[in-house]
């Protein structure tokens, strides 16, 4: 792996905030001024395309990131797109329960929350 690749993927380890990949690349820039936001977005897909982190969207906004490439659901806030870890104990992998359609061969499966989160709630408030 290259130093560029390690340090974003430290990068995008190091957060839990599920980053877009402009804000990766502002992390990286801090310890790697030279970088390119095109050798971020490109190391990015890779190391998604590997399953060392997770690609998220891109439904409604921009590309994210996430460095817990166990399973876990998210949320999404509708009002600034960011996106947090929620716990869902009990869940069924609706991956179990699909049938129907038998001429997909079902390889896996995203589930995304929709909220509105603490930050925005209190502006609305406000
Ligand atoms: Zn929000
Ligand atoms: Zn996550």
């Amino acid at each position: 792996m290259t130093c560029q690749r390690c340090a974003i993927l430290e990068a995008v380890r190091g957060v839990s905030s599920h980053p877009t990949a402009d804000e990766v690349y502002e992390m990286v820039r801090e310890n790697l001024p030279n970088v390119s936001l095109g050798t971020v977005y490109r190391n990015l897909e890779i190391l998604s395309a590997n399953g060392i982190i997770r690609k998220l969207g891109p439904e409604e906004c921009k590309m994210r990131f996430d460095g817990n490439t166990k399973k876990h659901y998210h949320v999404r806030c509708r009002v600034c797109g960011r996106v947090d870890d929620v716990d869902v104990p009990s869940f069924l992998p609706p991956k179990a329960r699909v049938r129907g359609n038998g001429e997909y061969k079902i390889t896996g499966y995203s589930m995304e929350f929709t909220g509105v989160c603490p930050r925005c709630a209190k502006q609305k408030q406000a």
